[in-house]
């Protein structure tokens, strides 16, 4: 049965993956959404014998159904191939009996590689299918990760171009390296003097702006984004959650039908929500554990039924989480409203206007699956600190409030069932984080402190940082949000 995409908010038609994948967001604003979950049609034992693109060739063809055996396959060879540093593309490593599941062994070491290796290549197919001749502009937002990922997964794609916003003082130096190095004729990126909320805001507005619009295709050009608004993201990020179970049960942890739970640190909801669809295509999940940094809207919204973006935005050092407006969760409003786009439309308006909007006594009856919890700067350096010092595993910041969160729900709930941890960037990543958390010494230049890391958790330095070693700065421009919409118009030459 094919699956069509269609708005949270109800407006325009249903749409086709690929069409969904090329306009990125619905023309009203809203998110495309699958109108029906189809259930894995291989047996968990049969998943449990595939690699990582037989699985994800099983788990995407439900979802992207008008794409052909044939093109998928080609897009999943494409993308995990050899960028990643080792063949089983998301190895999972048992520490204190919980499993980390590292997604960072793509090409900019952290979690939005896996996605983001595959999103161009699917992208580029749908326009090819679509007969959409027109170049395609990736307008992206990014708190870190999503514009390095973007930006390696674009860079010289023939008929894209990209465009990445990041906050200037929002980013660690490591990401802020890798994003001003970027080589490739077709990109750009610049810095905003304002928050990762005002980034993506911006860019949603530009995103959806009729002007804008016309003038771009009166150029020959048409947006698309490669935040996780686009369900290019998302369908690519449920494969790794069926991946990790049917890994637990080939190597005997538990067995096919055992339920297991996935705690994810959380920022703009997309990494979670995939684990959420992957539990109603079939994966047994007992619980998804919402894991925040000191920005805790999400652990508020799940504790109390009222999400509310009034509050002071805090600077962490998991900066990929310090997100006030989290856009996937308008997903998850859609489904617990049973589907509703009428009653999601009413929220997402209330939240603009008011910044803050509360949901049913019956919807929040069916979120009883997610359970929230959050890290204080405190206890993500503690879970640092401990985990290494009982293990010798490092983990990077995000990882940690992870941590941290999936230990205090074990001592309060007493749960035990086996737990996924996701492991979302490598500690590379943050390492002046990581060697603070570890009481070593952070001063100096950043590629110096990546050696030192790599004698105290015994990993060699990943490509990904060794190759910034004397690379060229190449992207100095700064603006603010009002300035924004010119520079999208400056690059593009309209
Ligand atoms: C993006 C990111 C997150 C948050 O993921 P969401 O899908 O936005 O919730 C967590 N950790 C790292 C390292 C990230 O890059």
């Amino acid at each position: 049965m094919n699956v069509y995409y269609q708005s949270t908010r109800g407006g325009g038609e249903k749409v086709t993956a690929s069409k969904a994948i090329l306009m990125g967001l619905a023309e009203d604003g809203g998110l495309f959404v699958p109108d029906h979950l189809p259930k894995l049609d291989r047996s968990l034992e049969e998943l449990a014998a595939e690699d990582y693109k037989e699985c994800a060739h099983d788990v995407m063809k439900l979802l992207l159904t008008d794409y052909s055996e044939e093109e998928l396959k080609e897009c999943i060879a494409k993308a995990y191939d050899s960028k990643f540093d080792t063949p089983e593309i998301a190895p999972m490593a048992e520490a204190e009996g919980a499993y980390y599941l590292e997604l960072f062994h793509g090409k900019t070491i952290a979690f939005k590689d896996m996605a983001l290796s595959i999103l161009p290549h699917l992208m580029i197919t749908a326009a090819r299918k679509n007969k959409d001749e027109r170049t395609i502009v990736i307008l992206t937002a990014t708190s870190g990760d999503t514009g390095k990922a973007a930006l390696a997964g674009f860079a010289d794609v023939p008929g894209t171009k990209i465009i990445v916003f990041y906050p200037k003082d929002g980013v660690s130096p490591i990401q802020k390296r890798q994003m001003i190095t970027q080589t490739g004729s077709n990109t750009c990126v610049i810095g905003v003097d304002g928050n990762f909320d005002d980034c993506q805001t911006e860019v949603k507005r530009i995103f959806t702006d009729e002007a804008e619009n016309r003038k771009l295709n009166g150029n020959g050009y048409r947006f698309s984004s490669a935040n996780s608004i686009n369900i290019g993201r998302l369908v690519p990020q449920i494969v790794y959650y069926v991946y990790a179970y049917t890994r637990l049960v080939r190597e005997g942890r538990i067995k096919a039908g055992d339920p297991v739970n996935f705690c994810v640190p959380t920022g703009n909801f997309g990494n979670i929500l995939a684990a959420y669809y992957a539990g109603q295509m079939g994966i047994p999940v007992h619980k998804l554990i919402c894991a925040s940094n000191s920005n805790r809207v999400l652990y508020d919204f799940f504790t109390t039924g009222t999400y509310d973006r009034n509050r002071r935005f805090v600077l962490t050092m998991s900066p990929s989480m310090d997100i006030l407006v989290s856009s996937n969760l308008e997903r998850l409003i859609y489904h617990i409203a049973g589907d509703d786009a009428g009653k999601n439309a009413e929220l997402m308006k209330e939240l603009s206007a008011e910044g803050k909007y509360s949901i049913t006594p019956e919807m929040r009856e069916k979120l009883r699956i997610f359970t929230g919890g959050y890290a204080s700067e405190e206890d993500t350096a503690e879970a640092i600190r401990s985990l290494y010092e009982d293990t010798g595993y490092v983990i990077d910041p995000h990882t940690a409030v992870a941590r941290h969160v999936y230990q205090q729900y074990a001592k309060e709930s007493g749960d035990k069932t086996p737990t996924v941890i996701a492991s979302t960037a490598s500690p590379f990543k943050f390492e002046t984080s990581v060697l603070r958390s570890l009481g070593q010494p952070a001063e100096g230049d950043d590629l110096a402190l990546a050696d030192a890391l790599s004698r105290i958790a015994n990993v060699p330095v990943p490509e990904a940082v060794e190759s910034l070693r004397g690379a060229a700065v190449r992207h100095t421009k700064v603006t603010d949000r009002a300035g924004m919409e010119r520079e999208v118009s400056a690059f593009l030459g309209i």
